[in-house]
Order: C-alpha cells, then sequence, then structure tokens
C-alpha cells in the first residue's frame, strides 16, 4: 500500500480495486420478463440483486433468485432464467436485496432471554453459581421457558437467524414453540449433575431425556432432539459416560460446553488429571453421534487434531466470550488444522442478545486484536463459519448452510437500503462490517416465510413482549425481596 500512496491516486485505486472482489455494477435490475404462467409450479421464488449461495466456490450471482418448492430449493440461477422457467406462487423481488443462506446460531440458551441483564459484568463461576443457577432453579418452569423461546425465536427470526442449537429446560416446551414459529433446531435435553428447573440430578436427567428424544426423533422435519451434558465440571465421569451411551443409544447428537474457561481447564486437571478434551477423549465421549462443543477457547496445541479427527463440532462464541472473559479461542489454528468451526451467541444473559450480524463481526475483531493480526480471519471466513461452515459443524451440511438444489430452502434477504450500506464495493465486507439484525427483511425456514419485509407473520410479538413484561416484573420483585432478606439484620 505505501508503494500505491507514492503511485498516486490512480494507482491507489487500482490497488484497492485489485485487493477486492469484482464491484458490483450498481446500475438498475433489468425489467423482468412479463410473469410466464406456463412454467413449472413452484411455491415461492426469491430474488436478489446480488445472491450468495454460499457454495463450495462461493458463488455470487448478480440479478439471482432461488426457486422452492415442497420446503426444498429446485433451482438457483440468474433472475430471467428462473423466472422463464418457472410459475411462483410467491414471488419477493429482490430490488437492493441480497440473498443468502439463512444464519446458524450454534449454541444458545434461548429463554434465557428472560434472563437477559439480570446480572451482568461478574466472572463465569460467580454468574454460575451465584446468579444465573439459583434464579434458575426458582423461576424457570413451562410457562418461563415457553415466553422465554418465542422471545428468542421472535429475535432470530427478524435478524436472519433459521436454525439454532439449544440448551436449557423442558425441551418439549421449546420444541413445541419451534414447531410454531417455524424455524429449526436442534433442542438438547439438558443434563446436569445437580437438581435444575427439571430434574432432581443426571441419573433422572438421563432417563427423562431418553424418552424427549423418542418423542421427537425422526417425528418431525425440523427438529432434532440432541443430549445436552451440561459440562465436565457439573457432571462427573460415569455422568459424562454414561449420557455418552444414552446419545449413541438414541443415535442422536451431543451438545456440551468445551475447554469454555480457565476454571473449567483447572478443575479437569485437577479432577481428572489432564485437560478437558484430552480426558473426554480418553473416556470415548468424541466417539459415535456428532459431538457439538461450544467455547472451545482453551484447547491446547495437543487437543486441536483431537477436535479435527473426532470430527467434533466447534462453536465460537466471542460475544460471551469477551463479557465474561472467557479468553480468545484459537479459531484460525482450528479452522488451519481441518476442524469444523461454526458461531454461536450463546444465551442472551451473557450477550446479551441473539445478534448473528454483531457475532460475526465481533468474531473476526477479537481474532484480529488477540492475535495481533488484521489478516486472521477475513469477512468471507466469518459469513461462512455463520452459515455452510455452521451447518457443517452441528451435523447438517448436507441438508442447509447454503444455497443449491436439494438443499432445505432456509434462506434471508437483507435489504441494502440503509445508509450504512452506501456505498457497496464488496457484499461480503458489508454484510459482516456492517449488516444489523435490523437490516433482514426476509427469513424463510423448510420454504415458509416466517418474515415478509420486516413483519413476523408466525409468531403474535404484542402478546409475547406484554407477557415477557409481566413475567420479569415478578421475578425482579422477588429477587428484590431476597435482597431484602438477605441484607436485613439476624435475630
Ligand atoms: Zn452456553
Amino acid at each position: 500500500m505505501p508503494d500505491a500512496r507514492r503511485a498516486g491516486p490512480i494507482a491507489l485505486l487500482l490497488a484497492f480495486a485489485a485487493c477486492s472482489p469484482p464491484a458490483p455494477d450498481n446500475g438498475p435490475e433489468p425489467a423482468p420478463p412479463p410473469a410466464d404462467t406456463t412454467g413449472d409450479p413452484v411455491d415461492l421464488v426469491v430474488e436478489g440483486r446480488w445472491v450468495l449461495t454460499m457454495d463450495d466456490a462461493d458463488t455470487i450471482l448478480e440479478h439471482g433468485a432461488v426457486a422452492i418448492d415442497d420446503g426444498i430449493i429446485v433451482a438457483v440461477g440468474p433472475a430471467r432464467d428462473i423466472d422463464a422457467r418457472y410459475a411462483a406462487a410467491e414471488r419477493l423481488g429482490g430490488d437492493n436485496r441480497v440473498v443468502l443462506p439463512g444464519l446458524i446460531n450454534g449454541h444458545s440458551h434461548a429463554p434465557m432471554t428472560l434472563l437477559r441483564g439480570v446480572a451482568d459484568d461478574l466472572d463465569l463461576m460467580t454468574w454460575l453459581n451465584a446468579y444465573i443457577f439459583p434464579a434458575e432453579v426458582e423461576f424457570v418452569d413451562p410457562e418461563f421457558v415457553r415466553i422465554g423461546t418465542e422471545l428468542a425465536c421472535w429475535e432470530m427470526i427478524r435478524g436472519g437467524t433459521t436454525t439454532f442449537v439449544d440448551m436449557y429446560y423442558f425441551p418439549d416446551v421449546i420444541a413445541e414453540v419451534v414447531d410454531s414459529c417455524g424455524m429449526r433446531a436442534l433442542i438438547s435435553t439438558t443434563v446436569i449433575g445437580q437438581r435444575s428447573p427439571d430434574g432432581e440430578g443426571a441419573e433422572q436427567d438421563i432417563a427423562d431425556g431418553l424418552e424427549y428424544v423418542e418423542r421427537w426423533k425422526g417425528k418431525h422435519p425440523r427438529i432434532t432432539p440432541i443430549f445436552g451434558p451440561h459440562a465436565n465440571y457439573t457432571l462427573n465421569e460415569q455422568q459424562l459416560r454414561a449420557t455418552r451411551e444414552a446419545a449413541n443409544q438414541a443415535g442422536v447428537p451431543i451438545s456440551i460446553h468445551l475447554s469454555e474457561s480457565p476454571f473449567e481447564v483447572d478443575y479437569s486437571k485437577r479432577t481428572y488429571g489432564t485437560t478437558s478434551i484430552a480426558f473426554l477423549d480418553s473416556i470415548g465421549f468424541f466417539d459415535g453421534t456428532t459431538t457439538i462443543g461450544a467455547h472451545v477457547v482453551w484447547p491446547t496445541e495437543e487437543e486441536i487434531p483431537i477436535l479435527a479427527e473426532r470430527k467434533v463440532g466447534v462453536v465460537y462464541n466471542p460475544t460471551s466470550n469477551m463479557k465474561i472473559a472467557s479468553g480468545v479461542a484459537p479459531v484460525a489454528a482450528m479452522l488451519r488444522a481441518g476442524v469444523r468451526v461454526g458461531l454461536g451467541t450463546d444465551g442472551a444473559a451473557s450477550n446479551n442478545d441473539l445478534d448473528l450480524w454483531e457475532e460475526m463481526r465481533l468474531a473476526a475483531f477479537l481474532q484480529k486484536v488477540g492475535r495481533m493480526d488484521p489478516t486472521v480471519l477475513p469477512a468471507s471466513t466469518v459469513l461462512r463459519m455463520a452459515t455452510a461452515g455452521g451447518a457443517e459443524a452441528i451435523g447438517l451440511g448436507d441438508t442447509i448452510g447454503s444455497l443449491e438444489p436439494g438443499k432445505r430452502a432456509d434462506l434471508i434477504q437483507v435489504a441494502f437500503d440503509d445508509v450504512h450500506f452506501v456505498p457497496v464495493y464488496d457484499v461480503v465486507s458489508h454484510l459482516v462490517y456492517v449488516a444489523d439484525e435490523q437490516d433482514v427483511a426476509t427469513t424463510v425456514v423448510d420454504g415458509r416465510v416466517l418474515m415478509r419485509d420486516g413483519e413476523l407473520l408466525t409468531i403474535d410479538t404484542e402478546r409475547v413482549r406484554r407477557e415477557a413484561t409481566e413475567l420479569a416484573a415478578r421475578i425482579q420483585s422477588a429477587l428484590a425481596e431476597r435482597r431484602a432478606a438477605s441484607s436485613a439484620p439476624q435475630p
């Protein structure tokens, strides 16, 4: 770049052009051909000024379209060709819009939206043991979970997230909300070695979990029941082994907090004689169905190849890692080693939102400053982690994550209307470094439109807002009473 500056403004412009993808022409979209009612009938055509397929070649179509029928992508191509070939029952125009696969949130605790802001600015173990676990035992019931999940689905659909991997309590309730709101989810039945809102301990959690899996496995096109052993510091070796056996027996994946904090690594060394990932590998925890490991901030150099070999899907949660000061995950090293890495928000109590756009931006920034190297984790890599890479990490790479014929139709339109998108040199750069939840115009899951032009179609948002506000008021006054009681002079 110094050479270009010395050579003057024209050379500088060329230098910029050379290091960016081809600048899209900003001309008007060609007029669509007259509606062809003789084409093959399809349910839906979604058009875009730009269509990012996120296929292996990173194909970007200008003035493209996606044809969808019966929940499946049947064709992706130039809008003119798609319009000529298909007669769509519904057509979503693409002026100034970017079409891309729906975003994948690989780690969340959806109902914790109701605890957002209840306790901030604490370290992980204080936050969990002094605030979150006691509050959950006291307040979390099926009603809490229903309202919190609806609130989460509202935010996720609004922000263009189409799939999430959840870990919380009362998984049947979460699944019922996911069914009605239209999203896709892997929903854990949590296993934890202590009393929780829906169980007395790990043994009961596993038995209940097997029944829950039986109720949902293979019964719903968008819902995958999975096991969610909380962590290796809330479960002992026997309980971890038993959870893995149950998941294998049921044929469903596992999601677990993995190598999240220095506390966990120390605990693992003290308790098991080695670090988390090496210990879990030594007991065969990664053998069998897919393991989704949330966080993985502190893998040792020896542990990274284990993650690649065992095909453990790693979910990077930069906002939570920063807020709780868990650390900087070695994401570039994991990607280099062939580890599948996706992105997640973690729960709204440690984030405090479910915005994957912010997560993408912070994913890149935290890596850059953590390594003091601005070339680490470029925008295209981050966007892949939120889409096709995330799908692979959670074991759904053959089903979702890219816009290709045969895949399920999970996609979004981002409106490039706001001033912060002007001008457009590089669409991928804008999506990662500029876009926010509010820029998403359309969200489609399994071919069904869940949000059109910013309007939520499957959630009664006013009812959810009212119910969440009322429930939070009850939690707030109970917490205030408890604080008053604990600070009152003892008799
Ligand atoms: Zn978590």
